[in-house]
C-alpha cells in the first residue's frame, strides 16, 4: 500500500469512528479489551481500545459491564483455544442480561478457518469476528454491525497493508510497545505465526521514529521496538535501512532514556547491532534470544538456521562486546523425535552460555505446520525433558542474577509492589526486577538504586538518588 492510501484508509477509519460517535454519543457506553497471547497482541488491542475511546466508549471495570467486549486471541499454544470458548461461554449470559452488547474477537486464532467454524457454529451469539491482518478497520466493522444489526465476519489471508496514525490508548504511562514490523518469513517448524501473522513487513523508519517522538512528547522514556524477528527489518523497504541503524535513531529521541526490543533470531544477529548497543547506554542492557533447542539435529528439524556451536559463539561475542548483559530465552522441550542425548545438548548451552532467564515451554502441536505432523513424544518423556532443562535453567539464572548484588544500577519504576503498597516494583537495564522503599519517588522516574538483597530472580533495594 503506498502513503497515499494509506492516509486514505486512516481517514476512511477515521470517518467511521465519528459515525459511531454519533450513534454513542450521550448514552455512557464501556468497552473492555481482553489480551491473550504476546507484546504484539498488547499493542494491537492498544489500538483497539484507543479506536473505542475515539468512538465514546470508556473503560469499563469488568468484562460484564462493557457494552463492547473483545478478545483479542492468541494462537502459540494449545490451551489458549481452551482459554477463549470457555470466555465465550460465559458471555452467552451476558448477552441474556444486555441483549444490545457487542461481543467480537480477533487475533491470531480467527486466522484457522476450524476456529472460525466453531464460533460461528457453537457461539453464534458472537457479533464480529475478525483477524490479524485488519486490525485497523475495527472502527468499519463495529459501525456496520451497530448499523446492520447482523454477525460481521472479515479475515483477510494475507495483506501489504501497514496503516498509520490511528489512535492508540496506551495501557501504560511511561512504556510503550512501538511495532517496527508485522509477521515472519522464517517458517519454524512448529510455529504458527507465519501462517497467522502473514509474511514479513517492516513499518517506514520516519512513521516510527515519529511514533517514537509522540509517546516522548507523552511522557514516555521506555519504548520496546516489536517484531516477530526484529534482526531482518527493513527488508523489502525502499529506504536502505537495518534495525541496528533503526535502533540507534530510536535510542537519540529526546526524552527517552531506555530502549528495549523484542524478538531476535540467532540466525541474524548482526555485528553492527552489538556494536550499536555497546556503544549506546540507552539501549537495555537485554537480548532476548531464543535457542529453543542445543541440539543441531532437532535444530535442523525446527529449521531454525543456526548450530549449537554458532549460538554459543555469537552469545560469547554478545557477552564480550557487551558487559554486564543480560541474555535471556526461550527453550522447547519435548520437540518430536527429541532425544535424551538432545536434551544434554540443550543442558550444555545453558551451562556455558549462562542464561539470566529462560521460558521454557513443552512442545505444543500446532496444527497446520509440519511439526505437527512428525511422530510426537510420550508425555511422560516430554515432562521428564522439561523437568531437566527447567532446573538447569533456574540454578544458572539464580547463580548469574547474584552477580549485581551490592551494586547502584539505574531503575525505573514501573509501579507499587503487589504485596507491599509502601514499596515500587522497577527494572533495571538488565531486565531484573527490584523492589524498594518508595520515599519521594513516582511511577516513571528514573532513579539509582541499590541492590541490598538477591532474592533469587529479584532483589530488594534501596534509592539512593535520582536520574
Ligand atoms: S522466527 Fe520462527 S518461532 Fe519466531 S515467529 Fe517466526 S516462525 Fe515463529
Amino acid at each position: 500500500m503506498t502513503g497515499t492510501n494509506n492516509e486514505k484508509e486512516s481517514a476512511r477509519q477515521r470517518d467511521y469512528m465519528d459515525r459511531v460517535r454519533v450513534l454513542t454519543e450521550g448514552r455512557g457506553l464501556k468497552y473492555m479489551v481482553v489480551t491473550f497471547g504476546c507484546q504484539m497482541n498488547e499493542k494491537d488491542s492498544e489500538k483497539i481500545a484507543g479506536s473505542l475511546q475515539k468512538m465514546g466508549y470508556e473503560k469499563a471495570s469488568s468484562e460484564e459491564e462493557a457494552d463492547v467486549l473483545v478478545y483479542n486471541t492468541c494462537t502459540v499454544r494449545e490451551n489458549a483455544d481452551k482459554r477463549l470458548y470457555g470466555r465465550l461461554g460465559v458471555c452467552k449470559s451476558y448477552k441474556e442480561k444486555k441483549k444490545e452488547m457487542i461481543i467480537a474477537v480477533c487475533g491470531c486464532m480467527m486466522q484457522e478457518e476450524h476456529v472460525v467454524e466453531r464460533i460461528r457454529g457453537s457461539y453464534a451469539y458472537v457479533d464480529i469476528i475478525f483477524g490479524t491482518h485488519n486490525i485497523f478497520r475495527f472502527a468499519e466493522l463495529l459501525f456496520n454491525r451497530l448499523d446492520s444489526g447482523s454477525q460481521i465476519i472479515d479475515i483477510w489471508k494475507e495483506t501489504d497493508e501497514i496503516v498509520e496514525d490511528l489512535p492508540s490508548a496506551r495501557k501504560y504511562s511511561f512504556k510503550s510497545g512501538i511495532n517496527i514490523m508485522y509477521g515472519c518469513d522464517n517458517f519454524c517448524s512448529y510455529c504458527i505465526v507465519p501462517y497467522v501473522r502473514g509474511r514479513e513487513r517492516s513499518r517506514d523508519p520516519v512513521e516510527i521514529i515519529r511514533e517514537i517522538e509522540r509517546a516522548a512528547a507523552d511522557g514516555v522514556v521506555e519504548v520496546m521496538l516489536l517484531g516477530q524477528n526484529v534482526n531482518s527489518y527493513g527488508k523489502g523497504l525502499d529506504t536502505r535501512v537495518s534495525f541496528a541503524m533503526l535502533l540507534k535513531e530510536a535510542a537519540s529521541v529526546p526524552g527517552i532514556r531506555r530502549v528495549r526490543f523484542m524478538t531476535s533470531h540467532p540466525k541474524d544477529l548482526s555485528d553492527e547491532l552489538i556494536d550499536v548497543i555497546a556503544e549506546n547506554e540507552i539501549i537495555a542492557r537485554h537480548i532476548h534470544l531464543p535457542l529453543q533447542s542445543g541440539s543441531d539435529r532437532i535444530l535442523k528439524e525446527m529449521n531454525r538456521h543456526y548450530s549449537k556451536e554458532s549460538y554459543i559463539g555469537l552469545a560469547d561475542r554478545i557477552r564480550k562486546e557487551i558487559p554486564d548483559v543480560s541474555i535471556t530465552t526461550d527453550i522447547i522441550a519435548g520437540f518430536p523425535g527429541e532425544t535424551e542425548r538432545d536434551v544434554e545438548d540443550t543442558l550444555d548451552v545453558i551451562e556455558r552460555v549462562r542464561f539470566d532467564g529462560a521460558f521454557t515451554f513443552e512442545y505444543s502441536r500446532r496444527s497446520g505446520t509440519p511439526a505437527a505432523d512428525m511422530e510426537q513424544l510420550d508425555k511422560v518423556f516430554v515432562q521428564k525433558s522439561f523437568d531437566r532443562v527447567l532446573k538447569t535453567v533456574q540454578r544458572v539464572s539464580r547463580e548469574q542474577a547474584s552477580r549485581f548484588k551490592g551494586r547502584t544500577m539505574e531503575v525505573l519504576v514501573e509501579g507499587e509492589d503487589e504485596k507491599d503498597p509502601a514499596r515500587y516494583t522497577g527494572r533495571i537495564s538488565q531486565n531484573l526486577v527490584v523492589h524498594f522503599p518508595k520515599e519521594t519517588a513516582k511511577v516513571g522516574d528514573m532513579l539509582q538504586v541499590t541492590l541490598d538483597e538477591c532474592m533469587g530472580f529479584y532483589y530488594n533495594g534501596k534509592i539512593i538518588g535520582h536520574g
